[in-house]
């Protein structure tokens, strides 16, 4: 409608507008080929609270890349064209390595005792050897199985499901655990929650942000967090309230009955130095303040 709207020279904006779009893409799938040899990928690391004990009990892992050009490009731009151009398996083994070695450094020079949760993507999760590149990246690192948590989007599980039930029983006997990411957003059935091993879920950001939204009205981001929370409770699933932003937010997800929490208002995805600081027990900033307005 806006094309109709803008008239003949707003169809010319509109396609130069596609054009450059798909020009970036070009780019930047060719510039993403050398990514991972040119050291241009990191991990960045965010905490995940225990709301009722206060605890840091898990940190999840989200991928930079740092172009010498363009700066830092977000995973939403790059994974996709790493999905469609195949490098999303060498990307993917590389941050899980990377991932379940720096989680081992935090065991041994902090005593952390935490999770450390890894996103995966659907084109990599359907692949046959990923259980044992996940058995190959915990040999490799010496982090025990059930520290380590891989989230997995609805997509992701009803995607080829022979294939994906077997991945997640492998990974199953191996003792690694599963987190449905942006839980409430995907297309799927319920059912495979209660038939697949599955260990958390992680309520979607656009369901935190409604609760102090005075765009939306809460009471419906209030009735269902409530019914993923009653459907977790009955099925013995954890649940992580994911994008939390304010005190606001934290108080009322702790209410509901969220167990876990993450967000700008504990923290940004940290450098693996500043996760250092906050794992410190002699320089906790950024998670003493929080633990006070709870307590
Ligand atoms: P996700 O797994 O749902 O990760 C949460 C995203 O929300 C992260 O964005 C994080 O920085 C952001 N976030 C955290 N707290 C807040 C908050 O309070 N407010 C707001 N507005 N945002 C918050 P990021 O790092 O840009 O990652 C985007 C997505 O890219 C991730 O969503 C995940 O699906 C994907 N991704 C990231 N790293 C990887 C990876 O290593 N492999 C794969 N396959 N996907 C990844
Ligand atoms: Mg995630
Ligand atoms: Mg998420
Ligand atoms: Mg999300």
């Amino acid at each position: 409608y806006q094309v109709k709207r803008s008239g003949r020279n707003g169809v010319r904006r509109f396609d130069a507008a596609l054009d450059a779009e798909l020009e970036r893409t070009v780019l930047l799938t060719r510039e993403f080929q050398s990514a991972l040899t040119r050291d241009q990928l990191t991990l960045v690391y965010q905490p995940i609270y225990n709301l009722k004990t206060g605890e840091l009990s898990k940190i999840e892992a989200l991928v930079r890349w740092t172009h010498p050009e363009f700066g830092v490009i977000s995973p939403s731009v790059f994974i996709p064209i790493a999905e469609t151009s195949g490098q999303i398996m060498s990307v993917g083994r590389w941050v899980l390595e990377q991932a379940c070695l720096q989680a081992c450094r935090w065991r041994e020079h902090h005593g952390w005792a935490g999770t450390v949760t890894v996103n995966v993507s659907p084109v990599q999760f359907a692949q046959p050897g990923f259980v044992d590149e996940v058995k190959q990246a915990l040999l490799l690192s010496g982090l025990p199985a059930h520290k380590l948590e891989l989230e997995l989007t609805e997509g992701a599980v009803i995607h080829s499901p022979t294939l994906v039930q077997t991945a997640l029983r492998g990974l199953q006997r191996l003792g690694v655990e599963i987190a449905i990411d942006d839980f409430g957003t995907g297309y799927s059935s319920l059912a495979y929650l209660r038939d697949l091993p599955i260990g958390c879920i992680k309520i979607d950001r656009s369901f935190t942000e409604d609760l102090a939204s005075p765009r939306r009205a809460p009471q419906y981001a209030v009735a269902l967090i409530t019914a993923i929370v009653g459907i977790a409770r009955t099925l013995d699933l954890q649940v992580v309230a994911e994008g939390v932003e304010t005190h606001e937010q934290v108080e009322a997800v702790r209410g509901l009955g969220c167990d876990f929490a993450q967000g700008y208002f504990f923290a940004r995805p940290l450098d693996a130095g500043r996760m250092d600081e906050l794992l410190d027990p002699g320089q906790p900033e950024l998670n003493v303040g929080w633990h006070k307005r709870l307590n």
